[in-house]
């Protein structure tokens, strides 16, 4: 069936108790309902609900309002199901067949699976065994991440979901592609030609890319345990951002011609081998320390649920090179952590210097052009050049141009959740990770796990509150670069 904007649908909200439904989930769906966007939800979880406590439950993630919310809370339906109980599907299966006639939904699904990932391919088994996937419209399912934990599993998973449906059906989300400022990279790139004639390996030294949280684990400390600062940032987000940063112009902006041109990226992204990881990627966790608040927090090995003797990292920095024409020997440099002195995403292009003439001794000690897209807290971009000083000496000093997106449209711009929830009812899978993508940056992941674990790389430990160890300073210092200081404001 042609699918088009605004279309009725039936939404199954697996995980409808969980933190993700009630902080992101539910505030999403009702800025799509005021939007007009046509839907009925079954709320899907063990816990016993009722359709009016359930609509309550709902009723508390919205921001405070006097508005009238009742036809929106109507429109929520609960239903206490074990993932793990396929008779559980059958009366599901009942209840769907009966909102669909009721509410005219002509059979459009959106299974959402806000589920912990080893249910995914269960969620869907018993979704298909109970005919809840043989509809007269169409239907999509979203898969939370993570998408598997190594290629293997990643592999596994996908061929669960493939016995189910087919890969234009499923919409594997990774938030990162729903913000603001990540979507604006293509715009910045492809409507600004002086940009796009000097993206390349010719004017540009080297790209950097944070992504900064001051959180610790939290209530996720056990599952962090196990995944890790690599796994848990790096093969999504952060592989997501090189690809928009790094790809070239797409033949069409359409949904496969923009995906295929991210796959070629991290395709082309040099593994790492056991005798290039001491050069290419640093470890680390935290220790105690003070954030930029005051806060005093323990120690990583300290915190609840984590073992002591735990060597997950809580921080990673890592230097990529892109194997293509494009990129050749331009070094794209990335961290992550938890614990550090600031929360801040941003992707900084540093361009090249002029060539040094000694006649121009006055514009010698210019600092490089560098553009920055600032992702989060605040969206926008800020360009750095050389202006004359004010004075005899000629001399040169540094200025910003600045764009602040969310100072422009304040309270205006959707959350990430609500825009992927919205292309998800319209069918543009275009910000959701194909299976290529995320096959190709599982097996880059494992290549570095793998020379990691060979080579036994070293856990360098850095103070809570700062930005992560030494050793992530040496790596960009031994090609003559630095990290550029964070900005959290734009
Ligand atoms: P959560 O708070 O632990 O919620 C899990 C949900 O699954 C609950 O509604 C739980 O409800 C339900 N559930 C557990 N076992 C079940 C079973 N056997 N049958 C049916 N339902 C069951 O987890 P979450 O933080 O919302 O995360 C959900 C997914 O989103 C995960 O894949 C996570 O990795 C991903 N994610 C979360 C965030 C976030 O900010 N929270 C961010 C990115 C990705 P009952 O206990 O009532 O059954």
């Amino acid at each position: 069936m042609m699918e088009t904007q605004k279309q009725p649908t039936l939404i199954f909200m697996f995980g409808a108790t969980g933190d993700l439904a009630r902080r992101k989930l539910y505030p999403a769906f009702y800025q799509l309902y005021k939007k007009n966007q046509d839907f009925a939800v079954i709320g899907l979880a063990r816990r016993p609900h009722t359709d009016e406590s359930y609509r309550d439950l709902i009723n508390q993630t919205l921001p405070k309002s006097s508005e009238d919310r009742s036809s929106f809370l109507d429109r929520f339906y609960y239903l206490p199901l074990d993932i793990e109980r396929p008779e559980n599907f059958s009366t599901l299966k009942e209840l769907s067949d009966r909102l669909d006639g009721q509410y005219g939904l002509q059979g459009n699904r959106i299974f959402y699976l806000s589920l912990a990932p080893r249910f995914f391919g269960l969620a869907a088994k018993h979704l298909r065994n109970a005919g809840l996937t043989e509809t007269s419209g169409w239907k999509h399912v979203i898969i939370e991440k993570p998408f598997g934990h190594d290629f293997a599993s990643a592999k596994k998973l996908n061929n669960d979901l493939l016995q189910v449906f087919d890969e234009k059906e499923i919409y594997r989300i990774d938030h990162y592609l729903g913000k603001e400022m990540i979507q604006n990279i293509e715009s910045l790139r492809f409507a600004n030609p002086i940009f796009e004639s000097v993206w390349n390996h010719r004017y540009i030294s080297n790209v950097q890319i944070t992504l900064s949280e001051t959180l610790g684990v939290g209530e996720r400390a056990s599952y962090y345990d196990q995944t890790g600062a690599l796994l848990d940032m790096v093969q999504n987000h952060i592989m997501q951002m090189i690809a928009l940063t790094a790809m070239e112009p797409p033949s069409r902006f359409e949904t496969e011609e923009t995906r295929y041109e991210k796959v070629k990226v991290i395709q082309s992204i040099r593994h790492a081998s056991a005798e290039n990881i001491f050069n290419q990627v640093v470890r680390g966790q935290y220790t105690g320390g003070v954030l930029a608040d005051g806060t005093k927090v323990p120690a990583y090995r300290d915190e609840e649920k984590i073992d002591k003797n735990s060597n997950t990292e809580t921080f990673v920095a890592a230097r990529f090179f892109i194997d293509n024409y494009r990129w050749s020997g331009v070094p794209f440099y990335i961290r992550t952590g938890k614990r550090m002195s600031a929360k801040s995403t941003e992707i900084v292009i540093q361009f090249k210097d002029n060539p040094k003439n000694p006649y121009f001794y006055h514009l010698n000690d210019a600092a490089p052009n560098l553009l920055v897209v600032h992702v989060q807290p605040d969206e926008g971009l800020s360009l750095k050049l050389n202006v004359k000083q004010f004075n005899e000496t000629g001399n040169t000093m540094p200025i910003t141009m600045k764009f602040c997106n969310n100072c422009a449209n304040e309270g205006n711009t959707p959350d990430a959740y609500e825009r992927l929830l919205a292309d998800c009812l319209k069918g543009d899978s275009t910000n959701f990770t194909r299976w290529d993508e995320v096959a190709y940056s599982w097996s880059l992941m494992d290549s570095i796990v793998a020379a990691w674990s060979e080579k036994q790389l070293p856990l360098d430990h850095y103070e809570a509150g700062s930005m992560g160890p030494a050793s992530a300073d040496q790596l960009l210092a031994r090609d003559g670069f630095h990290w550029w200081p964070l900005t959290t404001t734009v």
